[in-house]
C-alpha cells in the first residue's frame, strides 16, 4: 500500500485552530494547508487535538481539549445529543446555524456553479421563531432489552438501539403516541424483531402528525402479516389516543436496513390523515411523501409562489411534485398547472388532492419528468413558468435541455441539495438564463441540511 504523503500523523496531537464548517458540521482546521475534520468543533475555536485518520487529501481528528471556544458555541439542550447522531448543529446557536447555511450556499454556487455571487443574492437563512418541536413525523426502529422493549434509535455508528422518550425536534405529540404505543404493546407481549435471527414481529413505529388538524396516523412496521393480540392492541390505542384516525401496517419480511416493505393495509380507521399548508388541505397516506416540517414547509411553498410572479395567465409545469403540494399553491394563482412525479400512488394522492380542495385547473401525469416533459413539449404545449423540486441528485440534464428549449419565462429551482442546485443553475446559465435570487429556507434546525428557493429568469 502506497504511504499516504501528510504533513500529519495518525495518534499525533497538534494545536490547531478552526475556519471553516464542513457541510456535514464538522470543523475544519489546517496544519501546514492540509485539511482536518474535527466533529464538535466550530469556526475560530483553538483546540488540542488527536489526529485519528489520514486520508489521501485530508485527516480526521478527535477533540481532545478546547482552549479557546466561539462566542456561538452554546450547549447543546438535548441530553442525548452526542450519543443519537441525528443533529449535528445543536452545539452552534440557531443564529449561527442560519449563518452557516447561507454561507454554505454561497460557497457551494461559486466554486461548484461558477455563478458570480457578487451579482446573486442570496439571502439571509430563513428560520423558525422556534426551532424545536417541528417534525412531524417519527420513525423509530424498536428493539429489546431485559424483557422490555425500547424504542428509540440507532446509537452513532452502530445498530444498538437507545430508547428515548424525547426528540427535541419531534412535535411532542408524536413522542407521547410512540411511548404509548410502545407500553401497549409491550403490555401485550409484542416481541420486537431481532435483526439477527430474523424473528419477533415489531421493526419499526411510525406516527404522523397533521400540525393543522391534530389528526394522528400510527404505522406498524411488522416482519410478518399475523399480529398478536392484535384487536386488543388496536383497542387499547383507540381507548387511550382518541386524535389518532389511523392505523396501518406496513410489512417487511427482508433482511435489510430498508425500513419499509411493499405490502401496506390498513388495520384500523381511515386510509389518510389529513393536513393543511395554508388554504390548501392535504390528505396523507402510510407512504407518501410530505414535508417534515410543515411550519417552515408554508415559508417555502409561499417564496416558490412570490418567485413565481403569477398573474393568474401563465401556464405552469411543477416537475417533480409528489402529492402535489407545490402545484395545488401555485393552482390558487395561475391558468393552468402541469405536474409530473414518478411514483403513482402519489399522482393519484395529487388528484385526490386536487379534488378534496375543488381545484380544477391542475393536471397531473405519473412518469420521469425529463422523458414526460419533453413529449409533452413535443406535442407543442408551452409553459410560462417551470417549477422543479427534484430529489438529492438534481435535475436529469434531459430535463434541462428541455427547459432551455421551451424556454419559460421563469424557472424556480427547489432544492434539498445545493451542490446539485448549483451544477445545474450553471448548466441553466449556459443556457441563457440568470440567476436573480436564492433564498435558503431552514427545513431541518439543528441539522446540517439547507432547503432553498431560486429564482432564474430568461436573460433576453
Ligand atoms: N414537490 C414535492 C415533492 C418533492 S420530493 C413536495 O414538496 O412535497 C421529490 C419528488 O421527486 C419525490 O416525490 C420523488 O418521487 C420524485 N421523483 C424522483 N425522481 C423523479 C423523476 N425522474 N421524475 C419525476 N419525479 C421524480
Amino acid at each position: 500500500m502506497a504511504k499516504i504523503q501528510a504533513p500529519v500523523m495518525k495518534n499525533e496531537y497538534y494545536e490547531v485552530t478552526f475556519e471553516d464548517l464542513t457541510h456535514e458540521g464538522a470543523g475544519v482546521a489546517k496544519v501546514e494547508g492540509f485539511p482536518i475534520f474535527v466533529e464538535n468543533a466550530l469556526p475560530d475555536e483553538r483546540a488540542k487535538i488527536k489526529v485519528i485518520k489520514v486520508n489521501k487529501g485530508f485527516a480526521i481528528g478527535r477533540l481532545i481539549e478546547l482552549q479557546e471556544q466561539s462566542e456561538k458555541r452554546i450547549d447543546a439542550p438535548c441530553p442525548i445529543y452526542s450519543q443519537c447522531g441525528g443533529c449535528q448543529l445543536q452545539h452552534l446557536s440557531y443564529e449561527g446555524q442560519l449563518d452557516f447555511k447561507r454561507k454554505q450556499v454561497e460557497q457551494v454556487l461559486a466554486r461548484i456553479g461558477k455563478l458570480d455571487v457578487n451579482k446573486v443574492n442570496v439571502h439571509p437563512t430563513l428560520g423558525m421563531e422556534n426551532p424545536w418541536n417541528y417534525r412531524n413525523k417519527a420513525q423509530v426502529p424498536v428493539g429489546e432489552r431485559e424483557g422490555g422493549l425500547v424504542a428509540g434509535f440507532y446509537q452513532k455508528r452502530s445498530h444498538d438501539i437507545i430508547d428515548m422518550e424525547r426528540c427535541l425536534i419531534q412535535q411532542a405529540e408524536n413522542d407521547d403516541v410512540v411511548q404509548a404505543v410502545k407500553t401497549i404493546c409491550e403490555r401485550y407481549g409484542i416481541r420486537a424483531y431481532n435483526e439477527e435471527k430474523h424473528k419477533g414481529w415489531l421493526r419499526h413505529i411510525m406516527v404522523r402528525y397533521g400540525l393543522v388538524t391534530k389528526e394522528i396516523m400510527v404505522v406498524f412496521v411488522t416482519r410478518t402479516a399475523d399480529f398478536p393480540h392484535k384487536n386488543e392492541v388496536i383497542t387499547e390505542i383507540t381507548n387511550q389516543l382518541p386524535q389518532v384516525k389511523s392505523i396501518v401496517q406496513n410489512i417487511n419480511n427482508k433482511k435489510t436496513n430498508v425500513i419499509f416493505g411493499d405490502e401496506t393495509n390498513v388495520l384500523w380507521g381511515e386510509e389518510y390523515i389529513y393536513d393543511k399548508i395554508g388554504d390548501v388541505k392535504f390528505a396523507i397516506s402510510a407512504r407518501s411523501f410530505y414535508q417534515v416540517n410543515p411550519e417552515q414547509t408554508k415559508v417555502l411553498y409561499e417564496k416558490a409562489l412570490e418567485y413565481a410572479e403569477l398573474t393568474g395567465e401563465e401556464s405552469v409545469i411543477d416537475a417533480y411534485c409528489g402529492i402535489g403540494t407545490i402545484s395545488l399553491f401555485l393552482a390558487q394563482k395561475a391558468k393552468n398547472v402541469f405536474g409530473v412525479e414518478i411514483v403513482p400512488e402519489a399522482i393519484e394522492d395529487a388528484k385526490r388532492n386536487a379534488e378534496l380542495n375543488g381545484i380544477a385547473n391542475a393536471e397531473f401525469a405519473v412518469g420521469e419528468a425529463e422523458v414526460v416533459i419533453p413529449e409533452w413539449y413535443k406535442q407543442g404545449n408551452q409553459a410560462d413558468v417551470i417549477v422543479v423540486d427534484p430529489p438529492r441528485k438534481g435535475c436529469d440534464e434531459a430535463l434541462l435541455k428541455t427547459i432551455l428549449d421551451m424556454k419559460p419565462k421563469k424557472v424556480v429551482y427547489v432544492s434539498c441539495n445545493p451542490g446539485t442546485l448549483a451544477r445545474d443553475l450553471q448548466v441553466l446559465e449556459l443556457g441563457g438564463y440568470k440567476t436573480v435570487e436564492v433564498q435558503p429556507v431552514d427545513m431541518f434546525p439543528h441539522t446540517t441540511h439547507v432547503e432553498c428557493v431560486t429564482q432564474l429568469v430568461l436573460n433576453m
